[in-house]
């Protein structure tokens, strides 16, 4: 496929996402400008602006536009927010986060997956972007407070630590359920332990693996 049929997916996609109700325009300018098939493997990139998740490899994938979207508009995310995403995965999320606010701090638990996302991010020109390799559930304490919080694989609980790193009237989305099924949350911070907690429908995510996730049985 040529770049200009790839543009013109991309196009047709962020029109489908405003039918579909997102709002953010600052949102859409971000999907309309990232160009999502890098994201993923030559063989499939001819998929990469329906609206479904793509295998990235590694029993990993690539969440579908409109949940990037609505995650992302949850967030509520300004210029000059900081934010943690746990679950690099491709790296397209961390790419729209990075777009939108001031600076992301993004987790993953497989190097080979944070090593290209890295790569592709610093080829993008982004420079507010830091990756860590590890267990993001467990957070990233030395840049606490965050104004927002993004988990992209799939939780059986709030992680403790990621509400605990988070500053108050901060927003944590996050896919809450079991291996199969989630609801899409957002917690807003109060005072004390008084956090708004609203549902946001039903989604489908891989599972979020370390201490406060589920159990490592391996890539099962
Ligand atoms: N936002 C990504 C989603 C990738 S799938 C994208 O659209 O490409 C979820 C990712 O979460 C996977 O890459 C998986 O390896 C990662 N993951 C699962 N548990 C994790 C943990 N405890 N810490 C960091 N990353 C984790």
């Amino acid at each position: 496929m040529q770049p200009h049929e790839y543009e013109f997916l991309r196009h047709k996609m962020v029109e489908r996402l405003e039918k579909e109700g997102i709002r953010d325009q600052r949102l859409l300018e971000a999907m309309r400008t990232i160009r999502r098939h890098i994201f993923v493997d030559e063989a499939v990139r001819g998929q990469a602006y329906e609206d479904h998740a793509v295998p990235i490899g590694l029993q990993q994938t690539i969440s579908q536009p409109f949940v990037v979207a609505r995650m992302t508009e949850l967030l509520e995310l300004r210029p000059d927010h900081r934010v943690m995403e746990v679950g690099t995965g491709s790296g397209y999320q961390t790419a729209i986060l990075a777009f939108l606010a001031g600076e992301v701090y993004s987790i993953e638990r497989i190097s080979s997956l944070m090593e290209i996302a890295e790569r592709l991010l610093a080829n993008l020109g982004f420079s507010n972007v830091r990756f860590r390799l590890g267990d993001g559930t467990c957070g990233w304490p030395e840049h606490a407070p965050y104004d927002g919080v993004l988990l992209t694989a799939a939780a059986p609980r709030v992680p403790e630590p990621l509400l605990k790193q988070l500053r108050v009237g901060g927003r944590l989305v996050l896919p809450l359920g079991d291996e199969e099924h989630q609801r899409l949350k957002r917690l807003i911070k109060g005072e004390g332990r008084e956090h708004r907690m609203e549902d946001h429908g039903g989604c489908v995510f891989v599972k979020l693996v370390g201490k406060y996730g589920f159990q490592d049985r391996g890539h099962d």
